[in-house]
């Protein structure tokens, strides 16, 4: 070892530089975000090379004053808070002074200001390896700043060697510009790469043309399905639009939030948007949403990561609670609803069809929607065990279906029912057009809803059977019966004498009397094998709810009559979530005359 020394600024820097800056997307972010904090309403960005080689950011914020310039390349100098206090209310998105020093030493750098309102004189500082000239030269350059970083990491190889392809770091420079222009729709972006426009987001005055950025951003389907939630409570707001259930992805990639302004990512949040959409959504599926949170700053620690990617909330359960329900409850509304942006949600799965049958050379079968796809494969099920819907009884009466065009106008959002289809789908008419519904996944989700409620308030009836049922299992699923024994009385089922490969039921919830028992037995001991003990059990009592849920709706090629058609419409209208059966699938889709008459090109 040799003797102990004082490192050089320059090398403190670099040394500084590897927590924030790895690669031209960081820097990017550092500089977009002094440029908010300058209160910038334009921002240009130009790169070069995936940002490589140029990138060059000019505002029209306040701009540095000449003497303050040099200042602001040095460490620790920050015109953003001055006492320990100021942390705590932290309004601006920079506040540490680490971000131009530290970007400044590996590049070649330049910084021009101008602070004067009516002035056209800027000043220029420029250097290298954060070794910068001793002299500030006068340029001409507007009110604002632009800071131009060229040739990253020239001076350090060793970080030069992680940077990838010129395309793969533009999408990083990408995803921080979206995601930075998201959270400032006021302000008007516009960004070139090698000298082309690749984005560009004019200013919105009117929240009510947010949306509009959202579009282009997260993509016009996410801004179709998706709908707004707002809500306030105490000292906590938000607002943005969240995907339906209908529109999941397979990662988490379209997930914006922001606390107050800033984008972040975080557990306490991530935790409570699943939970929001938990039994709306297929295992492995994620969500897709747009979030503003406005919290009071000194509720927020955001000073708890090097980039600022996350912080830390002083009442993180309270934070918690309020974002899972603002969601848990715009997405329990999605239910149909009368109104054309209801009415709009899934005629976009009609458009889709329309448009793959009309051009059935250039696209293939696949981009038809599940949804409305031949019935082939369904009907390929097995016919036995069909359970008559519990629900389909006598006390569900039903309205004569409308015929004439002014009562069609006060039908309800559904419709009403006038044939089935292949034992599978119901079709209905309503005031807009045509409506087909998917009876068992509709069903599924009534009867699942019900059952949660009944288990919450620890009132599931039961009823004996006439002739117990004696079950034959294997010796691993009558242990696990045994074990749950508890579990299995609460959702209603009493088991008795446990042989070596049977068990004999003699007691099953009223809810369930057509269902075929022994399979309904078996998928919960699945459930229950996969889910252990009894704590995770109670986690999981939504998965097994769903699974009886399933066996007890309606199966396909039971014949429904009108009546049983109508009141299944009418329950769905007052049935939460009931837009989309339990693994997120839709329960219906519209088809609107005008849909109709491009399938047949009538009028064109
Ligand atoms: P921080 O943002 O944490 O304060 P930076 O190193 O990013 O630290 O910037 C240092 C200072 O330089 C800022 O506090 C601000 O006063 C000034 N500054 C940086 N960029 C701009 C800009 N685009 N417009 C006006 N002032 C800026
Ligand atoms: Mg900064």
């Amino acid at each position: 070892m040799t003797a102990i020394q004082r490192l050089s600024t320059q090398l403190v820097n670099q040394i500084a530089a590897g927590e924030v800056i790895d690669r031209p997307a960081s820097v990017l972010k550092e500089l977009l975000e002094n440029a908010l904090d300058a209160g910038a309403t334009k921002i240009s960005i130009q790169l070069k090379h995936g940002g490589t080689e140029v990138i060059r950011v000019t505002d029209n914020g306040c701009g540095i004053p000449k003497q303050e310039i040099a200042l602001a390349l040095e460490r620790h100098a920050t015109s953003k808070i001055s006492t320990l206090e100021d942390i705590e209310h932290i309004s601006t998105l920079g506040f540490r002074g680490e971000a131009l020093p530290s970007i400044a030493s590996v590049c070649r750098f330049s910084l021009t200001s101008n602070d004067q309102r009516d002035g056209n004189v800027g000043w220029l500082l420029a250097g290298e390896g954060g070794e910068f000239s001793d002299e500030i030269m006068p340029v001409r350059h507007a009110h604002g700043t632009t800071i131009e970083v060229k040739n990253l990491f020239f001076n350090v190889p060793a970080r030069k060697k992680f940077l990838r392809t010129e395309r793969t770091e533009l999408q990083h420079c990408e995803a921080v510009l979206c995601k930075t222009a998201l959270s400032r729709f006021a302000v008007a972006w516009i960004a070139k790469h090698n000298n082309r426009n690749f984005l560009e987001l004019p200013p919105l005055a009117d929240a009510q043309d947010n949306v509009r950025r959202v579009a282009k951003i997260c993509g016009q389907q996410f801004a179709e399905q998706s709908i707004p939630v707002e809500n306030s409570a105490q000292d906590l707001h938000i607002n943005g639009w969240i995907s339906l259930p209908t529109f999941s992805r397979s990662q988490a990639d379209l997930q914006y939030f922001y606390v107050n302004g800033r984008a972040i990512r975080d557990k306490v949040i991530a935790h409570a948007v699943k939970q929001a959409y938990q039994d709306v959504l297929y295992h492995g599926r994620f969500p897709a949403f747009v979030l503003f949170l406005e919290i009071p700053p000194d509720q927020v620690d955001v000073n708890a990561h090097p980039m600022k990617h996350e912080v830390r909330f002083r009442q993180a359960k309270y934070v918690h609670g309020f974002i899972r329900h603002t969601l848990g409850k715009a997405i329990a509304e999605t239910m149909p609803k009368a109104g054309p942006q209801a009415a709009q949600q899934y005629s976009k799965l009609a458009d889709d069809y329309i448009q793959a049958v009309q051009a059935p050379n250039e696209r293939s079968t696949s981009q038809v929607p599940n949804s409305v796809h031949s019935t082939a494969a369904r009907t390929r099920e097995p016919l036995q065990g069909y359970a008559t819907a519990p629900s389909f009884n006598s006390a569900w009466h039903a309205q004569a279906p409308v015929t004439d065009a002014h009562t069609a106008a006060l039908a309800p959002p559904l419709g009403y029912a006038i044939a089935q289809l292949h034992g599978i789908y119901i079709l209905a008419q309503n005031a807009q057009g045509l409506v087909i519904i998917d009876m068992h996944a509709a069903h599924e989700r009534i009867v699942y809803e019900r059952l949660k409620v009944l288990y919450r308030q620890g009132n599931i009836a039961t009823q004996p059977l006439l002739m117990p049922l004696t079950i034959n299992l294997s010796r691993q699923e009558v242990a696990l019966a045994e074990q749950h024994h508890e579990a299995f009385v609460k959702f209603g089922f009493q088991l008795e004498s446990f042989g070596e490969e049977s068990i004999v039921l003699r007691e099953i919830p009223s809810l369930l009397q057509q269902a075929d028992m022994s399979e309904l037995i078996r998928d919960v001991l699945a459930d229950l094998n996969m889910f252990g003990s009894s704590e995770k059990l109670e986690q999981a009592t939504s998965k097994l709810l769903s699974t009886i849920a399933c066996h007890s709706a309606v199966r396909a090629n039971r014949k429904l009559t009108i009546a049983e058609m109508n009141a299944l419409l009418r329950e769905m209208e007052t049935t939460e979530k009931s837009d989309q059966c339990n693994h997120g699938r839709p329960t219906w889709v519209p088809v609107s005359v005008e849909q109709l008459d491009k399938l047949f090109k009538r009028g064109q």
